[in-house]
């Protein structure tokens, strides 16, 4: 594969200020491969970085980072997938050094956002998939199993950030689950949870994203009747990012189970007005969830090229790069009920 000079690319100039322009393509550096970007999508943490939220985030940027393509080139002296191998992205590359790295929970290296020390977290620290060439570290990368379409490649990221939800909470066959959140994420984690063999499935959200959930989980419940919920569920897994969303999850479980949450992977949402007895004599493990380590996201593709679930139908709109802003548009407004946008470089 031929890697041109220049290449088309989304670039976040300024707080709130983007355009689509003609950028140098990179050159992979030794541990890192260019990878030809053929699917990625926008999300609602582009839009926190557009704001300019995230301080270790330096505009100019190349934003994305749930995205799939082909490995174009390898850097020099580096040991990575053959060229032309399909690959999905993962975002978090730890350290590899550090106390959390060898626990093998590089989502919380310790030395974020020191690029000089391999740690990269790509489409945050490092130029990300929102370009028609990305270079990843070959420790981000996934091959895409032979039944996984690029497309649904795109979604290598969210479908390990569920996964590892779930497995935060051991999740057993057989018992019942309740995800609180209808986002694109939470969407994953309904799936997932039936293709790990629970029982009911319930998800609990609001409107016409509630609507659009019923056909991947057995029961979905208006986030206004959720009171009923209280005190059944074996697992709660929440995505909302609310601290109204924490509080359904943390009353949903039934007295000895599990909660996790997941929404509120920013600052400033509080801790829900919970009476602390529901907790302790609740006998509850409420568990807090980032990002995906432990490389889960290659088990989530496994589930995914099975067919025991469906990313496809989260995918609700498609654009060429070229259209960059009418796909931005699209998602930020949730136009026409948008869940997950996927622009083609
Ligand atoms: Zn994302
Ligand atoms: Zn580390």
């Amino acid at each position: 594969m031929t890697r041109p000079a220049r290449m088309r690319a989304v670039v976040f100039e300024a707080p709130e200020r983007f355009a689509v322009r003609d950028i140098a393509t990179p050159e992979p550096a030794t541990g890192q491969a260019l990878v030809r970007v053929e699917a990625s999508m926008v999300c609602a943490t582009d839009r926190k970085i557009l704001a300019g939220t995230f301080s270790r985030t330096k505009f100019p940027h190349v934003p994305g980072h749930e995205f799939a393509g082909t490995i174009a080139a390898l850097g020099p002296a580096t040991i990575g997938p053959p060229l032309g191998t399909r690959v999905g992205v993962e975002v978090h590359v730890g350290c590899g050094v550090c106390d959390r790295c060898r626990e093998g929970l590089y989502n919380l290296c310790r030395n974020y956002g020191r690029t000089e020390m391999g740690h990269a977290h790509v489409g945050f620290t490092i130029a990300g998939g929102l370009a028609e060439y990305a270079n990843v570290p070959v420790a981000a990368l996934h091959p895409l199993p032979d039944a996984v379409t690029t497309a649904d490649g795109a979604w290598t990221d969210n479908l390990g950030v569920a996964l590892w939800a779930l497995e935060r909470a051991h999740l057993l066959a057989g018992e019942s689950v309740v995800v609180i959140g209808p986002g694109a994420i939470g969407l994953c984690a309904a799936q997932l949870a039936r293709a790990m063999g629970a029982g009911q499935v319930t998800l609990v959200g609001r409107g016409e994203r509630l609507a659009r959930a019923a056909r991947f989980t057995d029961r979905v419940v208006d986030e206004r009747d959720a009171d009923a919920l209280a005190g059944t569920a074996d697992v709660v897994v929440e995505f909302g990012g609310t601290s109204e969303a924490a509080r359904l999850a943390i009353l949903g479980a039934r007295r000895g189970g599990r909660v996790v949450l997941g929404g509120a992977t920013g600052q400033g949402v509080d801790f829900p007005q919970i009476d602390l007895s529901t907790i302790v004599r609740g006998h509850l493990d409420v568990l807090g969830s980032v990002a995906n380590p432990k490389g889960v996201s290659g088990r989530a593709l496994a589930l995914l090229a099975s067919g025991a679930i469906d990313v496809a139908s989260l995918t609700t709109h498609h654009f060429p790069l070229d259209q960059f802003d009418e796909a931005w548009a699209t998602f930020t407004e949730r136009r026409d009920g948008a869940i997950r946008v996927m622009v083609a470089p």
